[in-house]
């Protein structure tokens, strides 16, 4: 479940005590001190690729193009590690079969992409200019410039903004039912939203739940109608629509919710153990906007079955282009085969300037 005191300003993993990764005496890790040593110079900071985010795609990147001796420099964000920095029990992700802590698993993946080399920089990407190679990229005051680029910024769930919303996140508020919908066995809870999402994760979490509360806006959903029809007729679920969340009621834990009707007739309390917030996600593609291709949703374009965009030498994984699997094991195979692409596209590139060099030096002689 999510813990929004996670999301205070600084790195969160800076303060996370990781010794079972630390590296084995001999291990080339440069220190993080020497990564900002080097970032002082105002001297533009070279990469061969610069990956963009750290979380399971931008970290699994890193990983696997450190491995392949591609050195390469994570822009990491400020907060980094992406949305299992703001969830605390991870049961789904394969390895772990106890479970672990978001905030420990980004730190595992961290301290594994750090083993490798991999210079992981605390900074958001605050402009690109990806109109030639090297690729540019500002962060906090300091030029990048990289043969290649992985774009995996994530995205973000969207929040009612309400402020016992935000206090509650973590003690009963959630916004990803596949992540915390089993803390919920047997109890009365209520999801908020009427498209796609929010009539699945409804429905999924009946396995759980004694019953499922819909609350909806409108009296019309957004979601496909079979998906509709399903989630009218569960015995579990139950519709509130024409209906605003108007405050999460609770001092340590979700209680209740203060509903209004929208025809202004009054308001409700519904009483509930957990919120499941599903109004939607926008991906965090704000830089990247005006260079890389979208779809109709927002979220970044992939050329075929490949992590290619429309610009050669950018690549793309993770949340930003995944607006339907949307976890943290897809999001890390995204970035495996981003890795992989962009290595591939780099020997290919270097392969190419190696024969126009030999072949320019014949003719030269
Ligand atoms: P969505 O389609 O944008 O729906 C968001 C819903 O949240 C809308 O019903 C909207 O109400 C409501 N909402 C937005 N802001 C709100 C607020 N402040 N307070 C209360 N309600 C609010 O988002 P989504 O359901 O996440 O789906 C995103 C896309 O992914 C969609 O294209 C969807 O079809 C797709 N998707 C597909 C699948 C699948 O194929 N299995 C599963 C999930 C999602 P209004 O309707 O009044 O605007």
């Amino acid at each position: 479940m999510s813990d929004d005191k996670k999301t205070a300003t600084g790195n969160p993993l800076a303060g996370l005590k990781l010794t079972l990764l630390a590296p084995a005496e001999g291990d080339e890790t440069p220190p993080v001190t020497a990564v900002a040593a080097l970032h002082s110079t105002g001297e533009p900071v070279e990469a061969r690729i610069v990956i963009v985010g750290s979380g399971p795609a931008g970290l699994t990147a890193a990983i696997y193009t450190a491995r392949a001796n591609l050195e390469p420099l994570v822009i990491g964000g400020v907060v980094g590690g992406g949305q299992l920095m703001i969830t605390s029990e991870v049961e789904n992700y394969p390895g772990f079969p106890q479970g672990v802590q978001g905030p420990e698993l980004m730190g595992l993946f961290r301290a594994q992409a750090e083993r490798f080399g991999a210079r992981i920089v605390d900074a958001d990407v605050d402009r690109v200019d990806l109109s030639r190679r090297p690729f540019r990229l500002w962060a906090a005051g300091v030029e990048y410039r990289a043969q290649a680029v992985i774009v995996a910024t994530g995205a973000e769930a969207l929040w009612l903004g309400l402020e016992s919303e935000t206090r509650l996140r973590g003690r009963g508020v959630s916004a990803c039912a596949t992540c915390d919908g089993f803390f919920f066995r047997d109890k009365e809870i209520a999801i908020v939203g009427g498209g796609d999402s929010a009539l699945e994760e409804a429905l999924f979490l009946t396995r759980f739940a004694s019953k499922v509360h819909l609350i909806h806006r409108r009296d019309a959903f957004r979601g496909s109608k079979i998906m509709q029809a399903r989630a009218a007729s569960h015995p579990k679920v139950e519709l509130h629509l024409n209906r605003t969340i108007e405050e999460v009621l609770g001092q340590e834990q979700v209680e209740a919710l203060r509903l209004g009707k929208t025809d202004g007739s009054g308001e409700e309390r519904l009483a509930v153990q957990g919120l499941f917030v599903a109004i939607g996600h926008r991906p965090n593609v704000a830089v990247f906007r005006d260079w890389l291709g979208t779809d109709d949703k927002g979220y970044l374009k992939t050329e075929g079955a490949t992590t290619a965009s429309n610009i050669d030498g950018v690549f793309v994984a993770g949340d930003v282009d995944d607006h339907r699997y949307r976890q943290a094991v897809t999001a890390a195979g995204e970035g495996c085969r981003a890795a992989i692409d962009a290595e591939r596209w780099l020997e290919a590139q270097e392969a190419d300037a190696s024969q126009k060099a030999a072949a320019g030096s014949a003719t030269a002689r």
